[in-house]
């Protein structure tokens, strides 16, 4: 078969991800709690008595451990399903409920919840990608054309890896993360490929390789030697055995 275009999912496929959201999700909690304590210390030691009484409310980390803001947006995407992938927009609007609840003004507690997730969005972009990646999306960009498909948050364009995918599809902002079609159409139809030739390289069996391989696209699964492949899906331990696969591919008739 001749291939034409190659899509990538971010998470766990071009990086390790665990690591990441974990300092991320930590990080930006803490530094909104510290940052937050400060700032109505000195709000206090300003309005003096008055504001003395909000001054026994606690930390907000305290009130709202990192386990009740999980369980917030876990709600909040329950209530609002359109939203379910859309996570930053979830983050933002819990966090802000939860300021809210906490006993900040409504204009504060919005203030607050942006300054988090910028915080968030800076730990975020903080991934190390696999070793082999940039050179490998070098190579493969020369011959195929390349996009980005993720129901994450990261912005590929923040990091240096973004100067491989002219196109970079954030599926939960468009409201239909994969394994919905449409992140998948989305690519193909601005890189004009077909899905007949075009690859899809990610670690999800039910985000990745299920959905691309429904729209005819060959799919490249990173994940574990444990099952059956249909045709069509094809297994690598790691992202690295890509160029492998891809001479195989070429070579088929
Ligand atoms: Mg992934």
């Amino acid at each position: 078969m001749r291939l034409e275009a190659i899509t990538f999912d971010l998470d766990d496929t071009l990086w390790d991800n665990g690591g990441v959201m974990r300092r991320t999700e930590e990080g930006h909690y803490a530094w909104l709690d510290a940052a937050l304590a400060e700032w109505l210390e000195e709000r206090l030691s300003e309005q003096g008595e008055v504001a003395h009484q909000a001054g026994t409310r606690g930390r907000f980390a305290e009130r709202f451990p990192l386990e009740a803001f999980l369980v917030r947006r876990q709600r909040l995407a329950g209530a609002h399903p359109l939203r379910r992938g859309d996570f930053t927009w979830l983050r933002r609007r819990a966090l802000a409920d939860l300021l809210g609840e906490y006993g900040l003004a409504a204009e504060h507690a919005e203030h607050w919840a942006s300054r988090a997730m910028e915080r968030f969005m800076v730990l975020r972009h903080e991934v190390t990608p696999h070793a082999e990646v940039d050179e490998l999306l070098d190579e493969l960009g020369r011959r195929y054309q390349l996009a980005s498909i993720t129901n994450g948050n990261v912005e590929i364009a923040r990091l240096a890896l973004g100067r491989h995918f002219p196109v970079a599809i954030a599926a939960g902002e468009l409201l239909a993360p994969k394994p919905d079609p449409r992140p998948f159409l989305a690519a193909l139809a601005q890189l004009r490929a077909a899905p007949s030739r075009a690859l899809h390289v990610g670690d999800s069996w039910e985000e990745d390789a299920l959905p691309a391989r429904r729209l005819g696209m060959q799919a490249a699964w990173i994940g574990p030697d444990d099952r059956a492949l249909p045709a069509g899906i094809h297994r690598l331990g790691h992202v690295r055995e890509l160029p492998e696969l891809i001479r195989w591919l070429e070579r088929r008739r």
